[in-house]
């Protein structure tokens, strides 16, 4: 049955040696036009995954569909996706021009064609007429990721692989390319799957996100569902701050919690409650609330825009609380309220 979709992956499994596999029956559509990112911490099979699907590596089992046609079998070369690298991989001896140039000469495009092609892609990327003339070690490493982009989408790729494209710039870089390679990617319309640790790069950035961990795909939604609605309670603790209690007893529409806390909700014993340290509410608006907790602030971290409190509410429960910069102080009592909506229930049990 044909689909809209750009890349599916079916049970796609690889190990190497005798060890757990690195990657491990994973599942994963992409529709035309998306941007998928891949978050996980190190070691979890992100760019084994990637590897498998650029054909650089042969899975074990599983198979990989490009628009619909099982490429198994099918060299790199001729699976048209485009890859950068986390180190960009330029070739060092030429220039930028030419080491984007590259692939349409290695698919015999015409001269005119070519040149007309990598000047588009290259403002496209913003590299200004000088830059394009110089080598690979004579540009900024933001540079460097600007070739590297337009070399692999200058090709026309079906579909664009990124593995931690922006790992290697500084903070303030990184968070400048983050944008335009969103602006980017949107305007060539290319699919993309991106693989990173970062995970405010994978909210801001995907439309889609999927969380690995130990060869796995615990689960893959969209930014704000996986935030505010994880499943299991190692993706709960792995985008963002989340504070995540134990139920120990439900009764009714009481979930009771391990350390004598209870709140309003519906659950079961063992589940975990998680509540942003967002969720909560201070002052006179957690008066208003359901469910109030009152603690003692232990520590306080200015954040800039907001102060991040640690809250003792029982002897052995400490949560964690935003407000705003100089509403609580350390050693203040404080009143946390938890509105019904900052409850979510996290039904996973192990990872
Ligand atoms: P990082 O974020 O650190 O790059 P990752 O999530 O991309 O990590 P992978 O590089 O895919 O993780 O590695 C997954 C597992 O497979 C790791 O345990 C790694 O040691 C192992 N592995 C990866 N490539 C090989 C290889 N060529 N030979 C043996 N083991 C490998």
């Amino acid at each position: 049955m044909a689909t809209n979709d750009v890349l599916r992956l079916e049970g796609l499994t690889r190990s190497f040696g005798h060890n757990a596999p690195a990657v491990n029956q994973v599942d994963l559509r992409l529709e035309a036009g998306s941007l998928f990112c891949l978050l996980g911490p190190s070691g979890c099979g992100k760019s084994t995954l990637l590897r498998l699907v650029g054909g650089y590596l042969a899975p074990d089992a599983g198979r990989v569909f490009l628009a619909d046609v099982d490429v198994n079998d099918m060299p790199l070369e001729r699976r048209n996706i485009g890859m950068v690298f986390q180190n960009y991989a330029l070739f060092p001896h030429l220039t930028a021009r030419a080491n984007v140039a590259f692939g349409l000469e290695a698919r015999g495009v015409p001269r005119s064609e070519r040149r007309q092609r990598v000047d588009a892609m290259l403002d496209r990327v913003g590299l200004s007429s000088t830059e394009r003339e110089r080598r690979p070690r004579e540009l900024s490493g933001g540079q460097q990721q600007r070739v590297a982009l337009a070399r692999a989408l200058v090709i026309q790729p079906k579909l664009l692989l990124l593995d931690e494209p922006l790992a290697n710039l500084d903070r303030q870089l990184r968070e400048q390319m983050r944008l335009e390679l969103k602006e980017i990617l949107r305007t060539t319309g290319v699919t993309a799957l991106l693989v990173t640790h970062d995970q405010e790069e994978a909210l801001s950035l995907a439309d889609r996100v999927g969380v690995m961990l130990g060869g796995r795909l615990l689960q893959t939604d969209a930014p704000r569902v996986l935030y505010n609605h994880p499943r299991t309670p190692f993706v709960a603790g792995f985008l963002g701050l989340a504070n995540l209690l134990r139920v120990a007893d439900a009764v009714g529409d009481m979930l009771h919690l391990e350390g004598g806390l209870s709140l309003r909700g519906k659950g079961t014993k063992d589940n975990r409650v998680m509540i942003r340290p967002e969720k909560f509410l201070l002052g006179p608006a957690a008066e208003r609330c359901p469910t109030r907790w009152t603690g003692r602030v232990i520590n306080t971290l200015f954040l800039g825009a907001q102060q991040m409190l640690q809250v003792a509410v029982t002897p052995a429960v400490t949560v964690r609380a935003c407000c705003r910069p100089g509403e609580a102080g350390d050693g203040d009592e404080v009143t946390l309220g938890i509105p019904d909506d900052a409850v979510w229930i996290v039904p996973g049990e192990d990872v």
